[in-house]
């Protein structure tokens, strides 16, 4: 069985309309692809739910497809967040591409003390988070803003709640609250969160401390493990 292809479009989908394709996209799906006129896929756009379209104009370098019928209604994230602390390059990815298979709505990279990262390629983020919205049958692609300190953030905070992934408390049972409500769950780097850090965390009040079991996980497992329960409490896997 071959699957249908998938790929979002920045642009307003409805019946009748027609969309332009990217220089990349075009080479994709005509020239690896070897799709032509005629031939059907699904297009998202992040806010107009998934629509059957047809190829319509094909060129090597350009290309139109024109919608047909709305194949999946728009479905929203919950209204959680994502903070990690930037990893070497294909870990920061992979973390990404979990994330938005996992539902987050927002993945925010922060500038933690003992992040040793000072930059991000915030482009090739935003390009896996379309990737893995493509491929999970998401209708929707995380926004990844730029690379900001995480004591700023947190300097600048309101009410949303923060899951914060403590994993000084391991093997302890410190439960995740069911609370309905914006959050954001923080994963630390792998040395963990500073002295200074901490102490600012633990005088928020919107702040649950919460372990992920008896181990030390690596933080893309972390954020894996975290956006689990969390989606599992709180979140639309029901
Ligand atoms: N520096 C730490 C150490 O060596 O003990 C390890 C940090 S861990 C690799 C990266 C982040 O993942 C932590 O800051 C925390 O947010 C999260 N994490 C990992 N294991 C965890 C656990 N068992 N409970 C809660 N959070 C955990």
């Amino acid at each position: 069985m071959t699957s249908v292809i998938r790929l979002y479009v920045d642009h307003p989908l409805g019946a009748g309309q027609s969309v332009p394709l990217t220089s990349k996209q075009s080479h994709y799906l005509f020239t690896v692809m070897r799709k032509g006129l005629g031939e059907r896929l699904q297009i998202f756009n992040g806010t107009d739910g998934e629509w059957l379209a047809e190829v319509s104009n094909s060129s090597k370098k350009t290309g139109y497809l024109q919608c047909e019928k709305r194949s999946k209604q728009q479905l929203l994230p919950p209204d959680l967040w994502l903070m990690f602390a930037p990893l070497k390059k294909s870990r920061s990815e992979l973390v990404v591409e979990k994330a938005t298979e996992m539902g987050a709505q927002k993945i925010m990279p922060v500038k933690t003390d003992f992040t040793n990262f000072d930059h991000i390629r915030k482009e090739r983020l935003q390009s896996q988070a379309v990737e893995a919205a493509e491929q999970c049958g998401g209708t929707y692609v995380p926004e990844i803003p730029e690379l900001q300190k995480l004591t700023k953030v947190l300097s600048n905070w309101d009410e949303r709640k923060i899951m914060f992934c403590d994993e000084t408390i391991s093997g302890k049972s410190i439960s995740l609250p069911n609370i309905e409500a914006p959050w954001a769950i923080l994963v630390g780097p792998e040395g963990g969160f500073s002295a200074r850090e901490r102490e600012m965390l633990m005088d928020m009040p919107q702040v649950e401390r919460v372990t992920l079991g008896p181990r030390i996980l690596r933080a893309e497992t972390a954020a894996v493990a975290a956006l689990t329960l969390w989606q599992f409490t709180m979140g639309d896997w029901t």
